[in-house]
């Protein structure tokens, strides 16, 4: 190491003595004095400024993501499918864009802007609409928010402004908004925000056409001004700016009927006149992912323009007895796993006989609330359980029965010192 007394800063010459702080390289063959340290520090800083720094999103294949769904949802294999494919091509569009936006700031050519497709989601209420988009978001470690239509109005009237769905989507990405930016809005129950053709000429649709337009502006790309703390805007509010670019949409609903309009064309189209809708089982093969077009969603109600932007459509299948059994078992955080563990921690092992899944599975399907109605039953039973449990130091296991589900019978209590001899 030379004798830093005799040393300079290389940068800008200044001799050590003139300095008041030369800092030498690791090697001791480079210095640099404070005044260059400074500098240096201050380029650094504007060019962090100028620049926001894009990081990729790592994208797992659409096989991996259908993987890491059936971790958790049960069947719905082609709306799995479609929206793993819908997924990964979104998060890929968004990182080409962003590449190209840079490229685009060196070089200035006119690279391809990749543009966005929404997703529509056609499914009875309970077969796990709201459940695939919310695994989507944790699958891709990205924000997520819900909303439902029919709570949501025009600016102006009573009821919840469309930006606050923003707003919880900012929210939930702890008030990034960079991060908010790149999140997935699931809007629930769009179909009964269809407009109603009967009062449109008298009065003004509120509850439907306005709304589709409300949320039209935000799906398409746009910069909204979101009040930080809900509500309404006040005029002298500060506001959080948030680019809607590229948040995915996915919107879903029932569609009550639709089927009778698809139904309805495509026998028209196939046999030349309008057929009788009275086969169900006929109707039970409209395939939603396949035989859906823009005009039967816009005969149901939607707004053309509002149509155009859910480039992509699947459709969610009926749960039957055997798939809603498999969801009180199979799922990482099923119910049972879940009934499981919490008496698991007041020390019984819980076990339930196959005949009170399946009752469960059965009670459900008259519900016709899907996968929600085995909860139901499920919940309002194991209470009563729960608030009377047996003796822990007694009784080491329970075993749930079907008469026990169906007539709230006792459950078997097995004592401590028989469980080795009855296990089931
Ligand atoms: P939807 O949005 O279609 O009305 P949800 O996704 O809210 O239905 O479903 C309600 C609950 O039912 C979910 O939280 C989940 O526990 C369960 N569920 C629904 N469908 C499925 C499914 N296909 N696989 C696993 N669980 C499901």
């Amino acid at each position: 190491m030379k004798d830093i007394d005799m040393c300079a800063c290389t940068f800008c010459g200044k001799p050590q003595k003139a300095a008041k702080k030369l800092i030498a390289s690791p090697k001791g063959d480079a210095f640099i004095c404070d005044d260059c340290v400074r500098i240096c520090a201050d380029i650094i800083k504007e060019e962090a400024a100028k620049v926001k720094v894009f990081k990729d999103l790592v994208i797992p294949s659409p096989k991996e993501i259908k993987k890491s769904l059936d971790a958790f949802v049960i069947g719905q294999e082609q709306a799995k499918k479609v929206l793993s494919v819908a997924v990964f091509n979104h998060y890929k569009r968004i990182n080409y864009n962003e590449h190209n936006k840079r490229n685009k700031q060196k070089k200035d050519d006119k690279a391809l802007e990749l543009e966005k497709s929404n997703v529509l989601m056609i499914g009875p209420t309970g077969s796990g609409k709201t459940l695939l988009v919310k695994t989507l978001a944790k699958i891709l470690d990205v924000p997520f928010a819900c909303a439902d239509a029919t709570t949501l109005t025009e600016a102006g009237y009573v009821g919840e402004d469309v930006e606050n769905v923003l707003l919880k989507l900012i929210q939930n990405a702890d008030y990034d908004i960079e991060r908010a930016e790149r999140g997935i809005i699931y809007i629930d129950e769009i179909d009964k925000i269809s407009r109603k053709s009967e009062n449109r000429s008298l009065t003004r649709d509120v509850g439907g056409e306005g709304v589709q337009q409300a949320l039209l502006k935000i799906i398409e790309s746009t910069v909204a001004s979101v009040p930080p703390q809900g509500g309404r805007k006040h005029p002298h509010q500060e506001m959080l700016q948030i680019d809607t670019t590229n948040i995915l949409f996915i919107c879903g609903g029932a569609f009550v009927g639709l089927d009778d309009i698809i139904y309805k064309r495509l026998s028209t189209s196939a046999i030349g006149f309008n057929a009788n809708v009275k086969n169900s089982e006929e109707k039970a093969k409209v395939d939603y992912s396949k035989d859906v077009q823009p005009d039967d969603l816009i005969k149901f109600g939607l707004i053309p323009e509002f149509v155009g932007r859910l480039q992509v459509i699947t459709g969610l299948d009926n749960l039957d007895e055997k798939a809603l059994k498999r969801i009180l078992v199979e799922p990482r955080n099923s119910i049972v796993k879940q009934y499981k563990q919490l008496f698991k921690i007041d020390g019984f092992d819980l076990e339930f006989e196959d005949e009170a899944l399946e009752y469960i599975a059965q009670r459900a399907i008259k519900l016709k609330t899907g996968a929600r109605g085995v909860r139901t039953i499920m919940e309002s039973r194991m209470l009563e359980l729960m608030f009377d449990l047996p003796d822990p130091n007694v009784y080491g296991k329970l075993i749930i029965t079907k008469g026990f589900i169906e007539n709230g019978e006792e459950p078997i209590l097995v004592k401590k010192e028989e469980e080795g001899a009855k296990a089931v």
